[in-house]
């Protein structure tokens, strides 16, 4: 698959896990973190690599900083073509990493999560979080290719697979019904057979919204964020340790689907279908323990959609239909939230 991008090309390769190493430049230094490397011992023989800490709380400004010196360190040089090996943590601050040594280098990205492989690997969208909110700092940076194995998730514990599914399920209720309706069918898991058909027909509607909306200026690539302005308020407020990222999506899906409905954007009863399909799937519908509702909202107006301080949404119309709504009231928000 090929996705088209404003300074050129690349493409998407889809191989079983002993291929990827075919698909990976001789030498090229690694990045990966300290979960992953033991699955992928043939890739990082004979390179350098660089292993870090797993987890959200480090995707710092410190980890990018540790990134880009290990790079001068081994000399990487312009013409190096890093590998971001791990999943969306991994992808995205390697490949700031790329965006900014020697004012940007060539990357790789081989997603080797679900929620990796469906959604952060393609787009070019890259960066690291800030105290102050999630992603607030980045680039576009388009990797030079994406290498996607579904069997490499295999080894990926059964909660980080469900947590990938809430992109999954996003898709289907963004822009795709039909998806929706097969995943109520069939219960994905790593092991299943339509696994790469439907990690690949997610990837084509990421593809397709990335190549209408690259850097996000038209309001079509913004929808995909359906569930993430209330989801990353949530990772922020806890400290990004509470939930993962797909679980908090999943429970700000919800909420977002109230809101909808609330100001007569969404068809009625969508919120409670969307909530049947999650909760089915093992993703949270609600809070583990309450938050302070206007904390959540102040984090919200930090939010990259937000305009001056105007809370933003992507919101459903219907299932497989959405739209992204500026200056939605406060007090809305408020009602959505008491819902999850
Ligand atoms: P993650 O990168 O933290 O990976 C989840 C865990 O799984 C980690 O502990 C990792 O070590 C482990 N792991 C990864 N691959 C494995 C494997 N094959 N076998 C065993 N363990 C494995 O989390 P994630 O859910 O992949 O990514 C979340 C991040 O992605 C968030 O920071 C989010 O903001 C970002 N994201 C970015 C974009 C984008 O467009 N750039 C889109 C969506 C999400």
């Amino acid at each position: 698959m090929t996705v088209q991008h404003s300074r050129g090309s690349y493409e998407i390769f889809f191989c079983q896990k002993s291929d990827i190493i075919s698909h990976l430049p001789n030498e090229s230094p690694i990045i990966t973190d300290t979960n992953i490397s033991q699955h992928f011992p043939d890739l990082l023989k004979d390179r350098n690599v660089l292993e870090l800490a797993p987890g959200e709380d480090q995707k710092t400004l410190s980890r990018f900083a540790e990134c880009v010196e290990w790079l001068a360190s081994i000399r990487a040089s312009r013409s190096t073509n890093l590998i971001a090996l791990g999943g969306g943590v991994i992808g995205d601050l390697v490949g700031y990493a790329a965006s900014s040594y020697m004012r940007g280098i060539s990357f790789v990205q081989v997603p080797t999560t679900l929620l990796a492989q469906v959604d952060s690997s393609v787009g070019g969208k890259v960066g690291v979080d800030l105290p102050q909110g999630k992603n607030l700092v980045g680039a576009f940076h388009p990797p030079s290719k994406v290498v996607v194995s579904t069997d490499a998730l295999a080894t990926l514990d059964e909660r980080q697979f469900v947590n990938g599914m809430a992109e999954v399920w996003k898709y289907g209720f963004i822009r795709d019904p039909e998806l929706v309706e097969e995943l109520s069918e069939v219960r994905l898991n790593p092991q299943h057979p339509q696994l790469e058909a439907i990690v690949r027909r997610c990837i084509r509607h990421k593809r397709d919204v990335v190549e209408a909306d690259e850097h996000e200026k038209k309001g079509i690539r913004a929808t995909l964020n359906f569930g993430h302005t209330i989801g990353h308020a949530i990772e922020q407020v806890t400290g990004y340790t509470t939930y993962l990222h797909g679980e908090a999506i999943s429970i700000g899906m919800i909420a977002e689907a109230h809101l909808g409905e609330s100001i007569g954007m969404t068809a009625s009863g969508t919120a409670e279908k969307l909530k049947h399909a999650l909760v089915h799937q093992g993703l949270p519908a609600s809070l583990n323990s309450p938050l302070d509702s206007q904390t959540l909202i102040q984090t919200m107006k930090v939010d990259k959609k937000a305009m001056d301080g105007n809370l933003a949404f992507s919101l459903l119309t219907s299932i497989g239909e959405c739209k992204l709504v500026q200056n939605v009231a406060e007090g809305e928000v408020l009602k959505a939230l008491a819902q999850i």
